[in-house]
């Protein structure tokens, strides 16, 4: 911390990360100022608040203010920002929140992380009531909850957790130089965010960093980009240990009949093997989130977690809301809510849980292909409702590869139209099937966010229930 005191450090954004960023570099004395582009309401009012804190805050401009020597960048600033791009042919340096964390952990503080398309924050959570139920000093961190910055360094009164479950996303990684986890897992990898990386191998080339010199490596075994950069990104000087859900090798955790079994963290791989839970006590009951349980049940065992903690963990675990959420059935018809299925791989998970749906999709692509969730989804579409800016490649995979399945499209952009997107679906589902939001697609073109979006359409079904 002592590197900070009286340093000039900008933060750019004040957004999620922004405000509690400020906040710790001015409790380690840098000079603080704080830029964003935007000048709303909110804004203004968070602006007056670290302001009175003692950060300069520029509101409005883009450029770097003078005799700035290090950058804080919010994860949501594409590299391309004119500010970070002038900071980088300035040589300055840029890192992120996560980065910054890292640096002012306290000494002994371990890190368990978590990357992947999706099912990082089920996994982290998953991985905290784990290591809570052995009895660890354990917090999650990232997306949901308390940021990264807050949770890693010692409060007013309490001290730093020992051990941190960490979510990272592609963004934070790509921020990120130094951080070196314990032991970390890439769950998956699949199209998201081509927009802001640039492509498919840049994106996976930043949840690859995740793979530090001395962490222990956790991969999927069924998913080839996870297995490829944990042998190729990661320090072949540690363990790798692979999950998959099939029957477990030595040195996987794997299932076998119904149970999650580990033969990786056991005296002798080759003979032994530990019990850890069943499939029933994973909740929700599907595949891929068998999977999210073997990634933190590895990464619990990785610092010695006991079998019976996994199990205990997992009992303990309750989803968060809008990840496969049911809201009860009207007519015969059952309602779901996975509004978190912000990208097609999500989606996809979604979709192969259920056996004749009405799918409720479109907003944002953000870059990715439909063509081949529509394709393997096919067979369980009764019918889709589309919404939202980027209809078309739906529209047409549908019209390709479901011809049977009949598509209702709401044109309406305003985040008032879900009683209609209900509706439309309502009228076209028959008793025993299942309405599904699983939009594929991100929700700013329609809603605030992804929650918004999942509240509006449970408020529309329990209007006609
Ligand atoms: P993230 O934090 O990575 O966005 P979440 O746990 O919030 O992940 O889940 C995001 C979405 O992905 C949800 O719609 C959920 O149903 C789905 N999902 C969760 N785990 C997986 C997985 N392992 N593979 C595919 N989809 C998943």
């Amino acid at each position: 911390g002592a590197a900070l005191k009286d340093r000039p450090v900008c933060v750019a954004g004040l957004g999620v990360s922004g405000p509690p960023v400020a906040r710790v570099l001015l409790a380690h004395g840098a000079r603080v100022s704080v830029v964003d582009a935007r000048e709303d309401d909110a804004t203004l009012e968070t602006a007056r608040r670290l302001r009175a804190e003692g950060a300069r805050v520029l509101l409005g401009e883009h450029t770097l203010p003078e005799g700035t020597d290090l950058v804080v960048t919010s994860p949501g600033w594409r590299p391309d920002a004119p500010l970070l791009v002038q900071a980088g042919e300035a040589g300055i340096e840029v890192i992120g929140d996560v980065e910054l964390a890292w640096r002012l952990r306290p000494a002994g503080q371990r890190w368990l992380a978590v990357t992947g398309t999706n099912g990082k924050t089920t996994t982290v959570r998953m991985l905290e009531a784990m290591l809570r139920a052995d009895g660890r000093d354990a917090v999650a961190v990232g997306n949901v909850g308390t940021p990264v910055v807050e949770a890693a360094l010692p409060g007013e009164s309490d001290p730093a957790p020992a051990l941190l479950a960490v979510e990272l996303s592609s963004f934070q990684l790509h921020w990120s130089s130094t951080i070196a986890p314990h032991a970390a897992a890439v769950l998956n990898v699949a199209p998201d965010h081509l927009d802001w990386h640039g492509g498919l191998e840049p994106y996976a080339l930043a949840k690859g960093r995740i793979y530090a010199p001395g962490t222990l490596r956790v991969a999927n075994a069924d998913d080839p980009w996870s297995s490829h950069l944990a042998e190729t990104a990661g320090d072949p000087g540690t363990p790798l240990h692979g999950f998959t859900l099939a029957t477990p090798r030595a040195g996987q955790l794997g299932v076998v009949e119904d149970l999650l079994v580990d033969r990786a963290f056991v005296a002798d791989p080759h003979s032994g093997a530990e019990e850890l839970a069943g499939l029933a006590d994973v909740v929700p009951a599907a595949p891929h989130n068998v999977a999210n349980a073997l990634a933190a049940a590895a990464l619990a065992r990785s610092v010695g977690a006991a079998p019976a903690a996994v199990r205990a963990g997992l009992a303990a675990f309750a989803p968060e809301p809008h990840r496969m959420a049911r809201l009860g059935s009207v007519a015969g018809v059952d309602y779901v809510d996975d509004s978190k299925a912000t990208n097609p791989h999500a989606a996809a998970a979604a979709l192969s849980a259920f056996a004749s749906v009405v799918w409720v999709a479109g907003g944002l692509l953000k870059g990715a292909e439909v063509e081949d969730l529509v394709r393997e989804a096919a067979p369980r579409l009764r019918a889709a409702v589309l919404m939202g800016r980027d209809r078309e490649p739906l529209r047409e995979a549908l019209a390709r590869y479901a011809p049977g399945a009949e598509v209702v499209e709401i044109g309406a952009l305003g985040d008032d139209a879900m009683p209609e997107v209900v509706a439309a679906a309502a009228g076209l589902a028959r008793p025993g099937d299942t309405v599904l939001l699983a939009p594929a697609a991100a929700s700013m073109d329609m809603f605030t966010d992804y929650k918004d979006r999942g509240r509006r359409f449970a408020a529309a079904v329990a209007a006609r229930g």
